[in-house]
């Protein structure tokens, strides 16, 4: 008799579980339902890309949390010809226009970083490309000036960036040369390989500021820093091995 009665609770218990647990988890199923009927739109979901992919670079050895947060908030898939937008928040370079490349996320991040910008700093560019770090830099605050040798690419970059609200100093015309009129520079960043330091642009850079490029030829190139440090003196240091297109002379129409 006793051990029936506790075969009966025993029961009891069991069914009481089965119907909380049915219960339960069919809210759970309709709420993730729910959740899953609500759109999503394009560009929520691709700042929600920017966000990941800012995370991967913080993985991959970027520590600036400025850095990381202008990757997040640029969106790169406007920087690229719609049939490569879906591939814009990988940490790789993309063919854009005229031959050229738009840098792979982790490199662009990386030269930044070397930048250590300040805001409201003045900060010269040296190949506009698809803009894509020059809108980097503008969401860091810096004053930028960029020149880009194609005029193809100097007009895109231009409507480009100002439909997203970006104003950078934008200019067609030969790196080599810089922007004497407007120097000195707090700091200048060259995105194109040239096979040996631009001297001009190192005669625009102010006392106390620096130079980022990637020197070297086809083969691969050092990225390397420059520091002047007098109105004479340049101090050079070396921060790795990396790919970019050439710098070459003069311009293109
Ligand atoms: N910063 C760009 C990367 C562009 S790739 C971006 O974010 O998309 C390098 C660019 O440098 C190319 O667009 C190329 O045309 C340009 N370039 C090469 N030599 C140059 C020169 N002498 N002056 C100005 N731009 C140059």
């Amino acid at each position: 008799m006793r051990t029936s009665r506790r075969e009966i609770l025993l029961l009891f218990f069991v069914t009481l579980y089965c119907c909380l647990t049915v219960t339960c988890t069919s809210q759970t199923v309709n709420k993730v339902k729910e959740k899953a009927d609500t759109p999503i739109s394009d560009s929520s979901l691709n700042n929600i890309k920017a966000l990941i992919l800012a995370k991967d670079l913080k993985r991959k050895g970027i520590r600036d949390e400025r850095v990381l947060a202008a990757i997040a908030a640029v969106p790169r898939e406007q920087f690229v010809n719609e049939s490569m937008a879906e591939f814009a928040y990988l940490d790789k370079p993309l063919p854009i226009e005229e031959g050229q490349t738009i840098s792979q996320p982790y490199t662009v991040a990386f030269q930044t970083e070397l930048l250590q910008l300040k805001p409201g700093e003045k900060v010269l560019e040296i190949g506009t490309g698809s803009g894509y770090q020059a809108a980097v830099l503008c969401e860091m605050g810096a004053e930028v000036y960029s020149i880009e040798r194609y005029r193809e690419l100097y007009l895109t970059a231009k409507e480009r960036l100002n439909r997203l609200g970006y104003t950078p100093q934008l200019f067609h015309g030969d790196g080599y040369e810089g922007l004497p009129e407007q120097a000195p520079f707090d700091k200048i960043l060259i995105t194109a390989a040239p096979e040996e330091i631009p001297e001009k642009l190192k005669e625009q850079l102010r006392v106390g500021g620096w130079m980022v490029l990637p020197l070297g030829g086809r083969m691969g190139q050092k990225m390397t820093v420059i520091k002047r440090t007098s109105g004479e003196k340049y101090r050079q240091t070396t921060h790795g091995d990396f790919i970019f297109v050439p710098m070459q002379k003069g311009t293109e129409n």
